[in-house]
């Protein structure tokens, strides 16, 4: 059964967890809201009628003038590590999470405003959100989806006249978030480092019960879901290194608990492959690089068994680390070897795709078109048109050679394996240049371009020729694109 914006059938359990982890707020007021972007897409995860798209006060539910009845706002404290430095309070600061949904398929999802004003947790923040970084997470959000990339989800976007003060004066905008919940790393981390080692127990508990179910009746249920977040944090950045995405802001607050990307701020698909990529204007020292995601999602683990060590036991949570290289290594050589359509796993495949990154690293090459044009090579025939991608042709045909000798080896053929790649290798990504146009005519009062990257990055892996442009590496104006931190 569909629902309406008003009939929506709210479960909320986080406000019946320990009073200290949230607060009740009332979302501030905004001006003339109105819908920027609509995503069926994400509607039918809460089975809400994508017909309400075009309700003319969805608005006014959608960036919290009005409160969507069962909804019970509150805004969720949490701590984290920023560049490892410890920061004993953070917390949703312009985020407010409406309540929870449960659909007719019986999974719950949070419904979470983030823009709609200050919080307790706004320190010096003035609780809003630009339009700008709103389409940012609406559509990478939803392209990662599309590419297989667990993910938060992006409902809507609601932009205001009111201004927003950033190094310019842009406007306002509300997203709707929706994601199994909210819980980071840094919500056990603030309990465990206040010492309220009960209200700890609590949140195990309640986190357990809602979204590792089939882990509440074991007795070392809290070591077991460290070691399953281990493996799904371990197996998503596996996913980004893939698809040659950095988050750009990795802090232990930004981690959550269901192994999904989570806070889009600074992050960016690469054009040129570069290992050293870094998507965050104020990271100078590349802490948040691209090649250190896997050693840094680590990290980030090593902080959340610390929070958990008063419910654990220390070889638990060494053995719950230990599973983190071995998951990591595992699912990235299988998707690397997909990339390049390989169907068995056989010794040197990890240096075939290792050399192949290094040429394309030397050479500049685009990380996304490099590994979709590989799908064109055929075995024993000629491969210009691949070669003249690479400035360094012979290095390039040395390496073909072995890798034609290697699809021989397994018997590959050339029509099936192309399929194969084509179905993991995207032709579309949200690149830099791509955003920034949809923003500046966004800004200007044209969402039109919004839809259409939203509607072009739900099929990533088509050939959609009308969009062929989309798939271009960037114009000179769009390589070096300065992505900051504010939002
Ligand atoms: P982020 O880097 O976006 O994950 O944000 C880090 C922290 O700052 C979070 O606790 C946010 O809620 C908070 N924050 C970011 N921007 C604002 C803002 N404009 N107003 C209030 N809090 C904010
Ligand atoms: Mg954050």
């Amino acid at each position: 059964m569909l629902h309406t914006i008003t009939s929506l059938p709210f479960d909320n359990t986080y406000v019946r967890l320990p009073e200290l982890l949230f607060s009740g707020v009332t979302p501030a007021r905004v001006s003339r809201p109105h819908v920027v972007s609509f995503n069926a897409d994400a509607a039918a995860l809460i089975d809400l009628d994508p017909a309400e798209a075009t309700r003319a006060d969805l608005a006014e539910y959608l960036s919290g003038n009005q409160l969507i009845p069962g909804s019970q706002p509150i805004a969720a404290v949490y701590s984290g590590h920023q560049f490892g430095v410890y920061v004993p309070q953070l917390g949703d600061g312009r985020a407010i999470l409406l309540g929870e949904v449960r659909n007719s398929r019986g999974e719950k999802w949070d419904i979470q405003l983030k823009g709609a004003g200050q919080t307790p947790y706004s320190r010096m923040g003035d609780g809003r959100a630009v339009l700008r970084s709103t389409i940012r997470e609406y559509l990478c959000s939803e392209a990662m989806h599309h590419l297989g990339i667990p993910t938060t989800r992006a409902l809507a976007i609601v932009g205001t006249p009111d201004a927003v003060h950033r190094e310019t004066v842009e406007t306002g905008a509300i997203l709707t978030r929706l994601a199994p919940s909210h819980i980071r790393f840094g919500t056990f981390e603030f309990l465990c480092h206040t010492g309220k080692h009960g209200e700890l127990r609590v949140l195990a508990d309640h986190t357990v019960n809602h979204h590792f179910p089939h882990l509440r009746e074991e007795e070392r249920r809290v070591a077991r879901m460290f070691r399953e977040v281990v493996v799904s944090t371990a197996r998503l950045i596996a996913k980004w290194q893939a698809a040659g995405w950095a988050h750009g802001v990795m802090n232990t607050d930004n981690m959550s608990v269901h192994g999904i990307t989570l806070d889009y701020g600074p992050f960016g698909f690469m054009d040129a492959f570069n290992p050293g990529f870094i998507p965050n204007h104020s990271d100078p020292m590349g802490r948040y690089a691209f090649d250190q995601q896997p050693s840094i999602g680590f990290w980030n683990l090593r902080c959340f068994a610390a929070a958990l060590l008063p419910l654990m036991t220390r070889e638990e949570a060494m053995e719950g680390l230990d599973a983190y290289q071995p998951a990591f290594l595992e699912h990235f050589n299988d998707l690397m070897r997909s990339k390049l359509g390989l169907r068995q796993s056989l010794a040197g495949d990890r240096e075939l795709a290792v050399d192949l990154l290094a040429l394309m690293h030397a050479d500049g090459a685009d990380h996304t078109n490099t590994f979709r044009e590989l799908a064109t090579v055929e075995m024993g025939r000629d491969r210009q048109a691949m070669r003249d991608a690479f400035r360094d042709r012979e290095a390039f045909d040395a390496w073909a050679t072995r890798y034609c000798q290697r699809l021989q080896a397994e018997g590959s053929a050339d029509e099936e394996r192309r399929s194969a790649m084509n179905a993991v290798n995207p032709k579309y990504v949200l690149r830099n240049y791509l955003v920034q146009t949809a923003i500046e005519r966004a800004q200007r009062g044209d969402f039109s371009e919004v839809d259409r990257l939203l509607d072009l990055l739900r099929r990533p892996f088509d050939e959609q020729l009308e969009m062929e442009a989309y798939a271009a590496p960037p114009p000179d104006w769009g390589r070096h694109l300065v992505v900051s931190c504010s939002s």
